[in-house]
């Protein structure tokens, strides 16, 4: 099968041209040519010879995700279904603000930590996105809203919050990631890349070793109690030591800080105590805090907290001297707002088993 040349970072692409018995710096044009300005098949590259262009289209492909579903809300935030094969389709969403423009990405087909109040997680797990799949995605967003030459690019910051747990697909996701912050890629800086986790600690080690962006932790609850309910996974990695993972990921990312993630769940999280649980969390870690009003889906069971609700909260933590940004609720009209990108929701009797793309709604 041929090599999807979207997938490979400086270091996969310098190893492929090697076996085409190529030089290293054939393989950082060709990167360009892909990622810089957007090339979608070897004709284009124009500054590379005929015959190497024939070796590549031998060996070698440009192949995104398809697109089959491509909508835009009033407020410029637009979604994209994106198939990536015959039973699976994830989502990318564009969310333009002043003077940045952030793309959500998805990392996996579903996702198996089924937290109590997430879309993606009650369509269960189907498999994890290759790392031209994940990176297809940014393509394609820079493909469609325009690579602008020599100038600032639409896709400013790119965040993991769409589809799936990325650190639980880090063989894939860290690629992708190295090819987002690479010169001869999207150029972007680290800062500007966020993987998002519900908490995967020894993901959290291995993305500080090998490819150190910047880190958002969906904690969701102040207490072990009720974040087991809220978020399964915290039975695995209970809150002391997911901040310990906090902290040693911070070792490897001087200055920077985690965003913890929090979503409002009415009557469930959002309670004075709850917000001064998290002033006592916010004291073990250097850290942020962005609150996310939930985004209700049909039989969720939760309810949005109300916006008076949020501002208390919010006013709570920054009393305490805590930086928090609240999340503009945007794109509701097309279901694209970050964290319930999964279309329709299965039922739970289909864990486990494709969703058929049909079942996806566009
Ligand atoms: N799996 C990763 C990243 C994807 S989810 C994680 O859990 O962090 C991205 C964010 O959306 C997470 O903070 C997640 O908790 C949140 N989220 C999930 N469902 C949501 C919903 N219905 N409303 C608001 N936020 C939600
Ligand atoms: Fe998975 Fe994140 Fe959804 Fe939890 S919130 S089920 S980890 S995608």
């Amino acid at each position: 099968m041929a090599t999807n040349l979207l997938g490979l970072d400086a270091q996969g692409m310098e190893r492929l041209f090697a076996d085409l018995g190529e030089k290293p710096f054939r393989a950082r044009q060709v990167l360009k040519w892909i990622h810089r300005r957007g090339a979608a098949d070897f004709s284009a590259m124009t500054d590379i010879a005929k015959g190497l262009r024939g070796k590549l289209s031998q060996a070698a492909a440009i192949e995104p995700p398809t697109v089959v579903g491509d909508s835009v809300t009033a407020d410029g935030t637009r979604k994209w279904l994106l198939k990536v094969d015959g039973a699976n389709a994830v989502e990318a969403v564009f969310i333009p603000e002043t003077g940045r423009g952030t793309l959500c990405v998805s990392s996996q087909a579903g996702c198996t930590l089924d937290c109590a109040f997430c879309a993606t997680g009650k369509q269960g797990f189907n498999r994890n996105l290759t790392s031209a799949e994940i990176l297809g995605q940014l393509w394609l967003a820079n493909r469609a809203l325009g690579f602008h030459a020599g100038g600032a690019r639409a896709v400013s910051n790119v965040v993991f919050m769409g589809m799936g747990e990325p650190m639980l697909n880090l063989d894939n996701v860290i690629p992708a990631l190295r090819l987002m912050i690479d010169d001869n890629g999207y150029g972007l800086s680290r800062r500007r890349v966020t993987v998002s986790t519900s908490g995967v600690v020894p993901g959290m080690d291995r993305l500080a070793e090998e490819c150190p962006v910047a880190v958002a932790v969906s904690l969701h609850a102040a207490s072990d109690s009720l974040r087991d309910d809220l978020v399964p996974i915290n039975r695995k990695y209970p809150i002391r030591q997911l901040i310990a993972a906090c902290n040693r990921y911070l070792e490897h990312a001087p200055r920077d800080f985690i965003t913890f993630e929090y979503v409002m769940l009415d009557g469930v999280n959002d309670a004075d105590a709850h917000a001064r649980g998290l002033v006592g969390i916010a004291k073990q870690v250097r850290c942020k805090f962005n609150l996310i009003p939930f985004n209700p889906f049909p039989r969720s069971g939760f309810k949005r907290s109300s916006d008076e609700r949020i501002r208390r909260f919010a006013q709570i933590l920054q009393r305490a001297g805590l930086t928090v940004t609240t999340r503009k609720t945007r794109g509701d009209e097309i279901a694209a707002a970050c964290g319930q990108l999964a279309g329709d929701v299965a039922d739970r009797t289909r864990r486990s088993k494709t969703v058929p793309l049909t079942e996806v709604r566009a």
